[in-house]
């Protein structure tokens, strides 16, 4: 079976070429080795010839010697020392090379047979030769007869000695050309295994290409792919293959189901972060990232955006009369509802409570945001017959150059109070005369900064008398702001503002400590009534602060009235803290009055939860309740509700005599207003109402 791990095949294919190249290593140094012995054997052959050339020459000067001295002596002509001892030398040299002659046991037979008898021959010669030498000197008449025989056996010698020459020419010449063929075949295959090798290497790279590199190509493009967001679904290539690669590519698919996996998690985790749960809108957080985004792009390419800021109206009542699953549905069909209404481009956002927004972007302002506010109060009238209708204050605001983001969602906010403030259902933009009021809210709000400090507050006090006997039985504490330059500010001017800046903790200590000072010097059975803003109520020792205020001034805590209004008391989810502030001052005996009484939504289930000691009617009630006859039900039922409670009724604003008696005539208890007294500085003591045919009535004496 073939291996099927790359590392394996690489491992294979590497052992291959390793023995290929050894065996191509081994056949060069094969081929130098014979190379050197062939040339060994020539060099020898060489060798051996040159010793025959050498001896050749010994054999002619021993024969040119002996037929000297042969000569000398048969011509009976004395022969000198020097000519004796030259041809003894020459004899001895030729003897020394027959002797010497190597006898090489690398050669052939044949070769060795002719240097035989060519050395039997050089015996001989050299043999005939001492002969001939010994007659020259002892007998000189036998040369002649001996001669034959020493020039036959030279004739021979010489005959030999060329056949061994020849031979041995000839072999090296054989020696020679045979190395040379061998050389070449050889050399041929050591290039058959080159090339064999080679052809093997590139085969090895086809495969490695085909098999290795193209696959880890495609993985790479994938991740490449996948890595710019391509879809996760898709596999990886040689995810199906039994090798390296095939983990890899299945490691990587792993790698990317759990970063998949990972981003969606985050992608959800980003997704409530941004969203509204109940309704799937983008949240205030989103909303801001990206108004941030479109007021930095609308101011790039000089576009003006609209802001929409929406408020449900009357979210409460409709929480009280369905409970939380009725407010919830509002609060989905509402965010449908102005879905429906927007274009793609535009942002719905949800930014808590029953508070949505709009960022409308790519219109020709103002006209596009005028369409949309028809749109989405178009699509609220239809919803009319619903269970549960929706009904949306709305207020619009336009982006100015280099608005900010804070900045352009707050004008809208205001502009939606302002819708709020005109009837509900309908909308504001923010204009320039509202800028012009949000301007000096602005400086009232900066200005109030140390308006107590400065002596800028004051109070004023009116009187509540009772209404049948109009004797003087309390006054109710109202703050006043002199302004250096912009006069008399009223407080439903400024405690507004208080409250937005928290300053109205420091206002409401203020008016608290002052008039319990002033009250400490009226007389014991005149209460003070001062107002508790619903802010104050965040203060958890609120309670305590105030009776420890009424401790310091000496004034007994029976002697206090705090008037509330139904916003104090109905703080939703900080409603119990309130309560508790509520029931800790009425335990120390301190009454609790309902202000304003009936403009709230819920005024009956706050009586429901709570047990004020007095009723407000409010003056709007009071004051139109002569021409205006759902009022001046409003006013009777109020009084029935008091004495079917058991608790006093106080009707304020009463202006002048006919609205007296009316309410006289239906029995409601204490009355407060101008006809009885206005604000001032100094708290009267009597009520005088000209000519109203209260003569008779004794006045007060504080
Ligand atoms: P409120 O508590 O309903 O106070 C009664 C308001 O009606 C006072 O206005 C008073 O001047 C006015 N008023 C009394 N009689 C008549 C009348 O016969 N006709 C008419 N047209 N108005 C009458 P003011 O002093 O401007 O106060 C407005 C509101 O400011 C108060 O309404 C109260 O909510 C708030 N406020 C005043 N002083 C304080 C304070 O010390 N603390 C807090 N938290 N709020 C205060
Ligand atoms: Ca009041
Ligand atoms: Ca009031």
């Amino acid at each position: 079976m073939l291996p099927t791990s790359i590392s394996t095949r690489v491992a294979v294919a590497f052992g291959a070429v390793l023995t290929l190249g050894l065996l191509l290593v081994l056949g060069g140094s094969l081929l130098a080795h014979h190379i050197s012995a062939e040339n060994a054997a020539a060099g020898r052959l060489a060798g051996l010839l040159q010793l025959e050339d050498r001896q050749d020459q010994r054999q002619r000067r021993l024969r040119l010697g002996v037929g000297e001295v042969t000569r000398l002596a048969e011509q009976e002509r004395a022969i000198t020392p020097r000519q004796w001892a030259s041809v003894a030398e020459a004899l001895r040299f030729f003897r020394h090379g027959v002797a010497a002659a190597p006898a090489d046991p690398e050669v052939s037979a044949d070769l060795r047979a002719l240097m035989d008898a060519r050395r039997i021959a050089e015996t001989r010669f050299a043999a005939l030769s001492l002969g001939l030498l010994t007659e020259a000197r002892r007998a000189p008449e036998r040369i002649g007869p001996d001669m034959p025989a020493f020039l036959a056996a030279l004739r021979h010698l010489e005959s030999r000695r060329t056949a061994v020459r020849e031979r041995l020419v000839e072999r090296i010449a054989a020696t020679v050309r045979n190395n040379s063929v061998e050389l070449r075949r050889r050399m041929w295959r050591i290039l058959a295994g080159a090339v064999a090798v080679l052809l093997f290497l590139l085969a090895c790279t086809l495969w490695l290409r085909r098999q290795v590199i193209k696959p880890i190509v495609a993985i790479a493009e994938r991740v490449r792919q996948l890595s710019a967001g391509a879809d996760a679904g898709a596999h990886v290539p040689g995810a199906t293959r039994h090798d390296e690669l095939g983990d890899l590519a299945r490691g990587i698919g792993e790698y990317r189901a759990a970063v998949e996996l990972r981003q969606r998690a985050e992608r959800h985790i980003d997704y409530l972060a941004h969203h509204d749960v109940l309704t799937g809108l983008p949240n205030r957080l989103l909303f801001e990232e990206r108004l941030k985004q479109e007021l930095v792009r609308a101011t790039r390419i000089g576009e003006r955006l609209a802001v929409f800021a929406i408020d449900l109206d009357e979210f409460k009542s409709i929480n009280d009369r369905f409970g939380h699953a009725g407010g919830d549905e509002a609060l989905c069909s509402a965010a449908r509802l102005l879905s429906g209404c927007v274009r793609a481009s535009d942002l719905v956002a949800r930014l808590g409570g029953d508070e949505f927004a709009i960022i409308q972007v790519g219109g020709a302002q103002p006209d596009a945001a005028e369409a949309l506010v028809r749109r989405i109060l178009r699509a609220c009238e239809a919803t009319v017959g619903d269970t549960v209708p929706v009904q949306m204050s709305i207020g619009v605001a336009l982006s100015g150059a280099a608005q900010e983001r804070e900045e352009l969602y707050n004008l809208a906010d205001m502009a939606m109070y302002r819708a709020k403030a005109e009837g509900r259902h309908t909308a504001r933009f923010f204009d320039d005369q509202f800028k012009e009021e949000v301007r000096l809210r602005w400086r009232l709000s900066r200005d109030l900064d140390g308006a107590i400090e400065r002596g800028e507050l004051y109070l004023a006090f009116q009187p509540i008398a009772d209404t049948a006997t109009l004797e003087v039985i309390g006054h109710e504490a109202l703050v006043r702001w002199a302004h250096p330059e912009l006069g008399e500010i009223p407080p439903d001017r400024f405690i507004p503002l208080a409250e937005a800046s928290g300053r109205i903790d420091a206002i409401g200590r203020w008016v608290a400590d002052r008039a319990m000072e002033a009250a400490s010097a009226w007389p014991e059975h005149i209460t003070l009534a001062l107002n508790l803003s619903a802010l104050q109520f965040r203060q958890p020792a609120l309670a305590h602060e105030l009776l420890a205020l009424a401790r310091r001034h000496r004034i007994a805590p029976t002697r206090l009235e705090f008037e509330v209004t139904e916003s104090a008391t109905l703080l939703d989810n900080r409603r119990q803290p309130v309560l508790t502030v509520l029931r800790t001052l009425q335990h120390q005996g301190a009454r609790i009055v309902m202000d304003d009484f009936g403009t709230g939504y819920s005024s009956l289930s706050n009586l429901r939860d709570f047990r004020f000691d007095k009723l407000k009617v409010d003056r709007s009630f009071v004051m139109t309740m002569l021409d205006h006859a759902p009022s001046a039900s409003i006013v009777r039922s109020i009084v029935a509700l008091g004495t079917s409670l058991g608790i006093p009724v106080v009707a304020e604003g009463v202006e002048n005599e006919a609205q007296l008696a009316l309410l006289r005539k239906w029995s409601l208890n204490q009355v407060q207003g101008y006809l009885l007294g206005r604000p001032s500085r100094e708290p009267v003591d009597v009520v005088d109402i000209a000519g109203g045919g209260f003569g008779q009535c004794p006045k007060m004496v504080i």
